[in-house]
């Protein structure tokens, strides 16, 4: 123990507190770097998409229903670019995410991945670059693993579907690969997903998302089914990933924290619509007009403020 004050009245264990300078300034423990953004990749325009429900559960009287899941959609997202989106649950962003997928057809508007349309052509009819070029990371990890095949076996598929190596010898080195990439040891390639923790399987999840090279990335809440305690260490993992891939992020949240430390820009859906779009900092930065921008902004209160408009 040393003194640590002229009168000795406070003592320190540590050897070297003389060295420590008092005045330095403060070091943030995690700077985060973002790349320069690059060219539009992906251009949504006036966007629509209705579902044609049942109009009874009970009685199948062949009445239809529709309900108005996007509508007027239109943004772009560049090369490199971290776009949030935001918005209170059935606001329509797995829809839009779907749609970009193929996994659902758009009822109008288009959507422009480089210089093709695609926003009629279901995934099983997409050619193979367009499939890799626009992957997912699905929120729930437990359901998009296969339970019967290892993981390396899921990561040699997704390569064998993205036409990645020429021979399995290479698909397989590459698999491992992927699996240093997403941080998991290279003896999970003969693990089976129940032999996984969540935050394990969602990095294979990630693994598989990243195996042709993806130009766009939706990660649609790829954290909220994951034990609190791993939900930093994967959206790291995701961000590290896209940063190094030049990758095209749309991260779906729930989560204003994480979107605030990770987007370049946001953009905030209500009711099937943009309500607002812009710069992080933009987005968040208090309102400047006298009036309060009403719904612009999701509420991280469980009131809502503005009143639910009654969806056809
Ligand atoms: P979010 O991801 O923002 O929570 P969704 O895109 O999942 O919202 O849903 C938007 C709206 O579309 C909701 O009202 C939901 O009930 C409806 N919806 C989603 N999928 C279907 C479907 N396959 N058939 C009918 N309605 C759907
Ligand atoms: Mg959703």
């Amino acid at each position: 123990m040393a003194p640590a004050n002229e009168d000795g009245s406070h003592e320190s264990r540590c050897l070297r507190f003389k060295e420590i300078d008092w005045n330095a300034p403060l070091e943030l423990a995690d700077v985060k770097t973002k790349g320069d953004v690059g060219d539009v990749v992906l251009k949504m325009d006036n966007l629509k998409k209705y579902y044609e429900v049942a109009a009874s559960a009970l009685f199948s009287s062949g009445e239809k229903k529709v309900v108005k899941a996007n509508e007027t959609l239109s943004f772009e997202a560049r090369e490199s670019e971290t776009l949030a989106i935001v918005g209170e649950s059935g606001c329509g962003k797995s829809t839009f995410a779907k749609v970009l997928m193929g996994l659902e057809t758009a009822t109008e508007g288009t959507i422009t991945l480089g210089n093709k349309q695609i926003q009629d052509i279901p995934i099983e009819d997409r050619d193979t670059q367009t499939v890799a070029d626009v992957q997912m990371v699905f929120q729930n990890p437990f359901d998009t693993l296969n339970p019967s095949m290892t993981v390396g076996r899921q990561i040699v598929r997704a390569l064998e579907i993205f036409k990645v190596g020429n021979n399995e010898a290479e698909r397989w080195q590459r698999m491992l690969e992927l699996l240093d990439l997403v941080k998991l040891p290279r003896a999970f390639a003969t693990r089976m997903p129940r032999q996984l923790s969540g935050g394990q399987k969602q990095r294979v999840g990630i693994a598989r998302a990243f195996a042709g090279d993806a130009k766009i990335v939706v990660a649609d809440e790829p954290v909220s089914a994951l034990d609190v305690s791993v939900q930093a260490a994967v959206t790291d993992l995701l961000m590290e990933i896209q940063r190094e891939h030049k990758t095209t992020l749309l991260f779906i949240s729930h989560d204003l924290s994480i979107v605030r430390y990770l987007s370049d820009r946001v953009m905030v859906m209500y009711l099937g619509h943009v309500v607002e779009l812009g710069s992080t900092d933009q987005v968040f930065s208090p309102p400047t007009t006298p009036t309060p921008r009403r719904c612009s902004r999701p509420s991280p209160s469980p009131t809502p403020r503005c009143k639910k408009a009654h969806r056809a």
